[in-house]
This record gives C-alpha cells, sequence and structure tokens, in this order.
C-alpha cells in the first residue's frame, strides 16, 4: 500500500560509481605512467647494451686492421707465385712474429689467427702453424668482396663457424696487390679472425637486460656479430647459413634475417627494437627485447599497483554494499516509524505531520481541504462475537477500502489506533467529502470475509464525521482533527451508519 522513496540509494549509487570512476582512472594512469617509464629505463640499458657490443665489436675489428697494416709491407714482397706456395712455412713465422709484436703492444685476446690466402683464395700460410691441408677459402665473403672492389681498402666479414678453431668468429680483411702494376693486380688477401666467443664471454659481464639479444649488421645485411651467440652445435648451422639481407636493419631482424635465423624471427615481431645507427666500419646495432620479458620484469615491480587498484575496488565495492544495507535499514526504520504494521496505513504520526504540511498548502492555494474521522460500528461485540483474528481481517478490509478511496496522490490516510481511521483530502469540498464518505460506507459494506458471509446480519458499518477547512477556516490541524471527531461522535448518537459534516 505504501511504497518507500529510495532516491537516497540512487545518490549513493551515482557516488560511489564516480569514486569507482576515479580510481579506475588513478590506477590505469599509474599503471600506464610506470610502465612508460620501464620501457624508457629499458631503452635506455639496451642503448648502452648497443654501445658496448658496438664498442667490443668495433675495438676488436680496429686492432685487426692495425695487425693487417702491421703485416701487410713484410708479406708482399714475400709472395711466391706458382703451385706449391701455400705450403712456405716463412710466410707462417712471418705471420706469427707480427701476431706476437702486436701483442707485445696490445692487451686485445679477442684476436685469432692471421691468415693469408693466395690470389685464388686458397690459404697459404697461418700464424700459429703451418696449415697442412690446402683449405679453399675462395667463397668467403671477406675474399669475393675485396677481389671484385678493387677500390676497397679492407672488409669485414660475417660471423661463421671457424675451419680452423670450430668456434663461432668473424673476420677483417685487406687486398694485397702489387702497386708496381696498373691496373693492380691481386696478389692475395690477408685477413685476421676475431673470436666471436671472448667477446660474447665479456659481454656476459656487461649486458644486463633479461632476455635481450644484440645483432650487428654490416651495411649488405649480413651478421658479424650476434649477442648472446648460439649455443653450439645448434650455432653451427645458424651461422653457417647466414645470409645477405637487403633493407633498412631493424626490419632485418624483424623478420629473422642473417644469423638470428630461425632463433629469433619468431619473437622479433613481439619484441621491443632498437637501432643504433651505422658506425665507422659501416655497422649498425640491433637491441631486441621480447615484450614478454619487459612485461613480466615490469609486473615483478610493479605487481602492487595491479595489487592496489583492484583490492581499492574491491574495498569500495564492500564499502557500498555496506552502505547500501545500512540505507536500506534505515529507510526502513524510517519507514516502519511511520506506518502500522497491522494495515500497512500509515499511522498517527505520520498524519500528523503530513496534516499540517497539507493544510498550510491548501491555505496558501485557498483551496479547501477535508478530514475524514472513520469509526468502525460495535466493534467490540464484533470481536467478543466472533474473535480477535476475524476482528483483524475485518480492520484490514476496512483499511483497504480507505485505501481504495484516496486516489489523489496527496490524499493521506491513517490507522487513527484501534477500529479508529483518518482521511486528510486535499482540494475536496465539504460536498465532495460527504460523497466519498458513502462511498466509502457503501464500500465497506460489500467487504466479504470467509466466515463472515455465514454470520446473520453480519455487515459491517463505520460512522464517519467529516471536517472542512471550508467550514472551519481557523482551525489548525489538532482542531480539524477534534471537529470531525465530534462529528463522529454525532454520527455515532445519532444511530451510527451514517455520515456526519461539522
Ligand atoms: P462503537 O460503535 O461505539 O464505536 O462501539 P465499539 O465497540 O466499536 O467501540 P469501543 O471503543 O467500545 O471498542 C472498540 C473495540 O475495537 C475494542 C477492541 O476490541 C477493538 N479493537 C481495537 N483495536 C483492535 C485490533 O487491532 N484488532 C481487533 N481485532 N480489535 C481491535
Ligand atoms: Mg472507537
Ligand atoms: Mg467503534
Amino acid at each position: 500500500m505504501l511504497t518507500g522513496k529510495p532516491t537516497s540509494r540512487k545518490k549513493i549509487k551515482r557516488f560511489f560509481l564516480l569514486i569507482l570512476t576515479l580510481v579506475l582512472i588513478i590506477g590505469g594512469l599509474s599503471v600506464y605512467s610506470a610502465w612508460r617509464s620501464c620501457l624508457l629505463k629499458t631503452e635506455d640499458q639496451m642503448k648502452r647494451d648497443a654501445s658496448a657490443v658496438s664498442l667490443l665489436v668495433n675495438n676488436s675489428l680496429e686492432s685487426g686492421l692495425k695487425i693487417l697494416r702491421l703485416t701487410e709491407p713484410r708479406i708482399t714482397g714475400k709472395i711466391l707465385h706458382g703451385k706449391d706456395a701455400w705450403k712456405n712455412p716463412e710466410l707462417s713465422a712471418v705471420l706469427s712474429s707480427c701476431m706476437e709484436e702486436f701483442g707485445l703492444t696490445s692487451s686485445n685476446d679477442q684476436l685469432g689467427f692471421l691468415i693469408l690466402l693466395d690470389a685464388s683464395g686458397y690459404l697459404i700460410a697461418r700464424s700459429g702453424e703451418d696449415p697442412h691441408r690446402k683449405l679453399d677459402f675462395s667463397d668467403r665473403y671477406f675474399f669475393t668482396d675485396l677481389r671484385d672492389n678493387p677500390s676497397k681498402q679492407f672488409t669485414a666479414s660475417s660471423l661463421r663457424i671457424s675451419e680452423t678453431t670450430g668456434s663461432p668468429a668473424f673476420h677483417i680483411a685487406i687486398p694485397l696487390r702489387n702497386s708496381k702494376s696498373s691496373p693492380k693486380p691481386l696478389l692475395g688477401v690477408l685477413s685476421l679472425q676475431i673470436d666471436a666467443e671472448k667477446i660474447d664471454r665479456e659481454l656476459e659481464k656487461i649486458v644486463q637486460n633479461p632476455g635481450e639479444r644484440i645483432v650487428m649488421m654490416m651495411s649488405n645485411g649480413m651478421t658479424i656479430f650476434q649477442y648472446p651467440l648460439p649455443p653450439l652445435p645448434q650455432a653451427t648451422d645458424l651461422l653457417e647459413n647466414s645470409r645477405v639481407i637487403q633493407g633498412p636493419m631493424a626490419s632485418h631482424v624483424m623478420q629473422g634475417g642473417g644469423a638470428f635465423l630461425g632463433s629469433v624471427g619468431n619473437i622479433a615481431a613481439r619484441s621491443h627494437v632498437i637501432t643504433l645507427p651505422h658506425d665507422k666500419f659501416g655497422l649498425s646495432t640491433s637491441v631486441l627485447i621480447p615484450r614478454q620479458s619487459i612485461a613480466t620484469a615490469f609486473w615483478s615491480v610493479n605487481s602492487h599497483l595491479l595489487y592496489l587498484t583492484v583490492l581499492t575496488i574491491l574495498l569500495i565495492g564492500l564499502f557500498y554494499i555496506g552502505v547500501c544495507s545500512q540505507t536500506r535499514n534505515l529507510e526502513k526504520a524510517i519507514f516502519d516509524s511511520k506506518t502500522d504494521s497491522n494495515t500497512g496505513l500509515w499511522n498517527r504520526r505520520h498524519l500528523e505531520e503530513e496534516l499540517t504540511r497539507l493544510l498550510s498548502q491548501a491555505l496558501r492555494t485557498n483551496s479547501p481541504l477535508s478530514v475524514l474521522f472513520i469509526d468502525i460500528d460495535h466493534f467490540k461485540s464484533f470481536n467478543d462475537t466472533n474473535g480477535h483474528d476475524l476482528g483483524d481481517k475485518v480492520l484490514n478490509a476496512v483499511a483497504q477500502c480507505i485505501t481504495n478511496m484516496a486516489k489523489r496522490p496527496l490524499d493521506c490516510s491513517c490507522r487513527w489506533g484501534g477500529e479508529e481511521f483518518v482521511m486528510v483530502l486535499p482540494e475536496t469540498s465539504p460536498e465532495d467529502a460527504v460523497k466519498i464518505s458513502n462511498q466509502l460506507m457503501a464500500m465497506v459494506g460489500r467487504i466479504e470475509i470467509g466466515q463472515l458471509s455465514k454470520i446473520p446480519n453480519h455487515a459491517i458499518t463505520i460512522s464517519v464525521g467529516i471536517a472542512s477547512t471550508a467550514l472551519s477556516p481557523d482551525a489548525t490541524p489538532d482542531e480539524l482533527i477534534v471537529i470531525a471527531d465530534h462529528a463522529m461522535l454525532r454520527a455515532k448518537e445519532e444511530g451510527r451508519n451514517r455520515v456526519v459534516l461539522a
């Protein structure tokens, strides 16, 4: 019959949604800014690692070039032409002494063998020991590059498994030419092997980012060095198959080019890549870190941000549920304090408040307001005869009739106490109030409840007294009730089951 207005709950819901949105925005921004700074930190580290790799490789190439330049004048004059030139042990001794001489002034331990090829690409001599086999190096890039480009003063060559040591190495080489003839014919090629494993071991102490891979490429797209080196024996396939790739360096790496072929190709597309520009040897350095590794490192440090956001949302949710349930309880308590629990009508306290408000409204708008005082006739003897339970049912049925008659939104009806009810009808003239009272009496007369129909002369009747501002313009709310009550008592005196207008 009566409904509470949960407007306060709507306001609370809106307030919590606002708080939740704010928490989500703040949490999201915190995670995003932490991710940005993690990415920048990682990129700085990547640049430092790339510089370290570039420095080590460049130093080795620089040292290698110095040795080659030192060796060149000593070897050029001694080169013999003819079928058995590769057997010449004297050349190997010269190469060894040059290496030793350079070793006195340099601490670079990444340099490997010094090798001498004839004009056809066959190995003539080697530092350390005289080669016992006639090895064909004519397919090596450093040989073909210098043979096919007479203007080139030196060239570097890609990472591969060395025939002599069986471990990964790359080369720096210079051409030996007969300067007296024109054009200068190629006499041979002098090349220095650089031990990639030693550089790799050196880098293990420097490179810090987990999961990082670094590749150095020549301008023609060949890989000269990569970190970490693929473990042997898998390295053999990868390095021997390293190939020339065209296009920008980073995209080579992304496509899985060079020695990374197969090992990085799949993860490169999901990696963060930084490429340093070409250095003086024409090499560029690219660093890759799988985004997954960055994310793992990020969450290992910043997981508290996520937990904090989730926890805050949970707490807000719990707080919201708590506040809602408290508000519901409070609203119910307020509602209960204003209603009659048996009939569901408003109680006397609420009606007194409402009457004061409605009366001042009626006086302001100069419209009539009527008050009906309703009392069930002979209810005591009805109770005594038919029992209290049936009496309760009758009370509820009369309350329902009253509710049905209070049709307008501002109409207010209450259980005044016992078997007495009061209706306040704004904008209702005394005549209309009489009509409504008569309709109510008729409706009450039609009440049919279970056993009631079996009782002879069972009809329930009421006596109604009416007060109206149209008749008592100066009456206070209390006085209006008293006037209506007196009118009802007159109706009793006049024989009950009737309406009396005060
Ligand atoms: P009258 O016609 O003069 O009004 O006579 P009456 O018997 O109705 O009036 P009286 O004031 O003598 O008695 C009122 C009765 O209403 C007394 C009581 O038994 C009954 N009553 C009051 N409250 C309740 C209730 O909540 N349930 C029931 N069943 N009866 C109630
Ligand atoms: Mg009474
Ligand atoms: Mg009565």
